[in-house]
């Protein structure tokens, strides 16, 4: 099996993991009051759903 001739060195490591973001899932910002909801969620914020369906807090 091959091995890798040099470690990694530290800053290589760090350069290469800058790359990897922290993906949030799908947030988009609710019609309804503005908050930053998930995607085909109801609203935590308002309880809203596709305008109407609430849910009571
Ligand atoms: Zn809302």
């Amino acid at each position: 099996m091959a091995v890798p001739f040099r470690r990694t060195s530290k800053t290589a490591k760090r350069k290469r993991r800058t790359h990897f973001k922290l993906a949030l899932p799908g947030m988009v910002a609710c019609p309804n009051c503005g908050e930053s909801k998930l995607a085909h969620h109801v609203c935590k914020a308002c309880g809203q759903y596709k305008g109407k369906e609430v849910v009571s807090k």
